[in-house]
């Protein structure tokens, strides 16, 4: 059984639904078992800057299959939950994005791991650190929100409804 850590983003319609949507779409798959889940929290748009600021979370996960099965999976939940091809970093319904997985170190057109711009952004790197606060990346180095200058968050929105028994009881703001 391989851990992987995913990130989840939203900024359209009712965003901490949606991030419930996509973790229980994730879940229906036999090969996923939802183990840690971090709080929502609120981050200032990104990317593009005119539109909606967003949701986040981030969670960690036991997965029977490779990294390319999970990537594919990943892409069929943002699919069913109506995410539509936009402007690169523009607005979405859903955004799912593989952090790690396991310690494997990937680059290929469809997949790099770790995920190249994970350590600057807090909206990746404060959820992952609250569900994993000693996390190791495979190079070794430990990470550090120091480190995460962009996107940055701006308050807690709250817990998953109906996964508040993963999440830990103390958000990281
Ligand atoms: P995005 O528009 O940010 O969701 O990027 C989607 C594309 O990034 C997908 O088609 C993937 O093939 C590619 N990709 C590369 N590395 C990763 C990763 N670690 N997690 C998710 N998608 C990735």
């Amino acid at each position: 059984m391989a851990v992987a850590f995913i990130a989840l983003g939203s900024n359209l319609s009712d965003r901490v639904a949606m991030l419930a949507a996509a973790l229980a779409e994730l879940s229906l798959d036999a090969r996923v078992c939802l183990r840690v889940v971090s709080h929502v929290y609120g981050s200032e748009p990104w990317g593009v800057a005119d539109q909606p600021s967003f949701a986040n979370a981030a969670v960690a996960l036991e997965f029977a299959g490779g990294p390319e099965d999970l990537l594919q999976l990943c892409r069929a939940v943002e699919r069913r939950l109506g995410r539509a091809e936009g402007p690169r970093n523009g607005p979405r319904s859903i955004d799912l994005d593989i952090l790690l997985f396991d310690s494997l170190v990937i680059d290929t057109p469809q997949l790099t791991l770790p995920h190249p711009r994970m350590r600057d952004r807090d909206f990746v790197v404060t959820p992952l650190l609250e569900i994993e606060p000693t996390l190791m990346m495979p190079d070794g180095r430990k990470l550090e929100s120091s480190e995460a200058t962009s996107g940055r968050i701006t308050g807690v929105l709250g817990v998953i409804p109906g996964l508040d028994s993963l999440t830990p009881d103390a958000p990281r703001l």
